[in-house]
C-alpha cells in the first residue's frame, strides 16, 4: 500500500534525524504535531444548511509562532493537513524564519459555490479558529483555492470576533488591509532566486536554459513571465486544460493573454499543443513543477528529460521518483527551499504589520534575495558535508534548526 502524504513526509523527517542521530524521544517529538484541531462549520449556503469539516494543525512553535496557509479542497483532510503543516515547518527553519509550522484546511470544492458563500465559510472557520490563532500565536495565509480576498474575510471576521485590530494575525492579506507589496510575485521570484544562485555556484554562471513549466497559476506564469525577462527560453507551459510547446521557444506573456481571455492557450500562436504527462518528459534543461502534488511518479520519473526541477508546487514529486531522479543525476531543488519565498514574504507582511510601517517593493525584493541565497548556500554546504540530495540536505539543515529550538526550551 502506498504511504500517506503525512506518512512520506515523516519518513523524510525520520532520516534526517538518523543522520543527526538524534535521540528517540526527539525523533517522537519531531514526528508529531503539537496541536490538532477539527472543527465542524455549519454554514447556510445557497443550496441549505450544509457541514463543513474544517482542519487546523500547528505543528510546531519551537521556533515562533505556527504559521501556514489554509486550503478550500474537497480532498482536503486531517492527513494532508498534516503533512503540509509539517513541511511549513521544515520550510521556515530552512530559510532560518522565526516562524514554526502549521496549515488548514476545509474539506470544500470551491468551485460549486458562490462568493457569498465562500465568504460564509471563511467567516465560519475565522469564528472557530479565533481562540487559537493570533499575531503572537499562529499566523494563517492563502493556499491552494484561498487568496487574498478569502484572508479579507477572515480578517475582518477575527478582528469581530476578539474585539481589536490585529492585522498582523494574517497574511496574503489585500495592500489596502495591510498585506505587503511583493508578495504576489514572492513565491515565484523566491524560486528564480534560488535557481540563479543554484547555477552560479554549481555552473560557475547563469546562461540561458529551456525552460518548460506546469501550472500557469500565481507560482508558474510569474515564473515563466520572470525566467523569460531575464533571457530564459520558455519552450513548454501547461494549466488544467493542457500544454502547448515550442522548440524554437515563445513568450509566456502571449499564451497567458489567452487564458485569460478563455481561449486555447494556443490559439493565434505557433504552438504544437502537448497533453500535462507529454509535457513533463519534454526536452528541456530545467522543469518547474507549479501545479498539483504527485505529479512526478515512478511511472513517469524515469523520461523525465529535465537536468533540473525547480519545485514551486507543494510535494510534486513522491519518494519513488525522487530515487530514480537520484539515479539518474538529476537534481531536485525541493518544494521547502524552492517556494519558500511565499511564507518570506508573508513574514516581512507580519513585520510591517507589527511596525505599522510599510517598505516599498525594492526593499521586500532585496531582503527576500538576501535570505533565499543564504539558503541556498546553506544547503548547499549541508549537501557537501553529507554527501547527499538537496532534499536530504533541507530537512537534515530543517531538523537540525527544530531539534536545537526543542532542546534549548527544554522540551525534550
Ligand atoms: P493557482 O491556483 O494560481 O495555479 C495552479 C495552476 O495549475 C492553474 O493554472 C491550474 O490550471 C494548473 N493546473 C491544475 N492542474 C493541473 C495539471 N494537472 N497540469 C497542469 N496544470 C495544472 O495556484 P498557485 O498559488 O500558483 O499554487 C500552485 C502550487 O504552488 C500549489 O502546490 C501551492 O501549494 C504551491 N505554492 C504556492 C504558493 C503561492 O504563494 N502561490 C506558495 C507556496 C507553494
Amino acid at each position: 500500500m502506498k504511504n500517506t502524504p503525512f506518512e512520506n513526509i515523516q519518513k523524510r523527517i525520520k532520516k534526517a534525524s538518523n543522520i543527526l542521530n538524534l535521540s528517540s524521544e526527539m525523533q517522537d517529538f519531531l514526528l508529531t504535531p503539537q496541536v490538532i484541531l477539527q472543527k465542524d462549520l455549519e454554514v447556510e449556503t445557497s443550496k441549505g444548511l450544509e457541514v463543513f469539516p474544517s482542519y487546523r494543525v500547528q505543528y510546531s512553535n519551537a521556533r515562533g509562532p505556527y504559521k501556514g496557509g489554509i486550503r478550500f479542497h474537497q480532498d482536503a483532510d486531517l492527513d494532508e493537513v498534516s503533512a503540509l503543516a509539517a513541511g511549513m515547518a521544515v520550510k521556515c527553519a530552512v530559510v532560518n524564519i522565526p516562524l514554526g509550522g502549521a496549515k488548514g484546511g476545509v474539506t470544500i470544492n470551491p468551485k460549486k459555490y458562490n462568493q457569498d458563500d465562500l465568504e460564509k465559510v471563511s467567516r465560519a472557520f475565522a469564528r472557530e479558529m479565533a481562540p487559537y490563532i493570533g499575531v503572537d500565536q499562529d499566523i494563517p495565509a492563502p493556499d491552494v483555492y484561498t487568496n487574498a480576498q478569502t484572508m479579507a474575510w477572515m480578517l475582518d471576521e477575527y478582528e469581530k470576533t476578539v474585539g481589536r485590530s490585529e492585522p498582523g494575525v494574517i497574511t496574503g492579506k489585500p495592500i489596502v488591509l495591510g498585506g505587503s507589496i511583493g508578495r504576489d510575485i514572492a513565491t515565484a521570484q523566491g524560486g528564480v532566486f534560488v535557481l540563479e544562485e543554484y547555477l552560479k555556484k554549481i555552473e560557475g554562471s547563469v546562461q540561458p536554459k529551456r525552460v518548460v513549466v506546469q501550472g500557469l497559476g500565481n507560482a508558474g506564469y510569474t515564473a515563466a513571465d520572470i525566467l523569460y525577462k531575464a533571457g530564459h527560453n520558455i519552450v513548454g507551459v501547461s494549466d488544467s486544460s493542457g500544454g502547448v510547446w515550442s522548440e524554437a521557444g515563445f513568450d509566456p506573456g502571449l499564451v497567458m493573454k489567452n487564458k485569460e481571455a478563455g481561449k486555447k492557450l494556443g490559439e493565434g500562436l505557433k504552438l504544437n499543443s502537448v497533453t500535462n504527462e507529454e509535457l513533463l518528459v519534454l526536452p528541456c534543461d530545467i522543469l518547474v513543477v507549479a501545479a498539483l502534488d504527485n505529479q512526478l511518479r515512478e511511472d513517469n520519473a524515469d523520461r523525465v528529460k529535465a537536468k533540473i526541477i525547480l519545485e514551486l508546487a507543494n510535494g510534486p514529486t513522491t519518494p519513488d521518483a525522487d530515487t530514480i531522479f537520484e539515479s539518474k543525476g538529476i537534481v531536485v531543488i525541493p518544494d521547502v527551499l524552492a517556494n519558500a519565498g511565499g511564507v518570506t514574504v508573508s513574514y516581512f507582511e507580519w513585520v510591517q504589520n507589527r511596525q505599522q510601517y510599510y517598505w516599498q517593493l525594492e526593499e521586500v525584493q532585496v531582503k527576500l534575495q538576501t535570505i533565499m541565497v543564504s539558503a541556498m548556500d546553506n544547503v548547499l554546504q549541508t549537501q557537501k558535508k553529507y554527501i547527499t540530495s538537496l532534499r536530504n540536505a533541507c530537512y537534515i539543515l530543517g531538523v537540525e534548526r527544530l531539534s536545537s529550538a526543542i532542546s534549548l526550551r527544554g522540551r525534550v
